[in-house]
């Protein structure tokens, strides 16, 4: 058994169903990179600490 949580992007509500954060990356550069640099909103995104607006 194993269980996989799907991570939500905290900017526009898009799920990931793939394994974990899988495309973020391409999602975050081509949607939000304008908000954040995907540089730095990765280890929030990761630590689920980012907090939008
Ligand atoms: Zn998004």
């Amino acid at each position: 058994m194993h269980h996989v949580e799907s991570k939500v992007c905290p900017e526009c509500g898009h799920i990931f169903r793939g394994n974990g954060w899988d495309g973020i990356d391409a999602h975050w550069r081509s949607k939000h990179e304008a908000v954040m640099p995907y540089e730095k909103a990765w280890p929030l995104l990761k630590s689920e600490t980012y907090a939008s607006g």
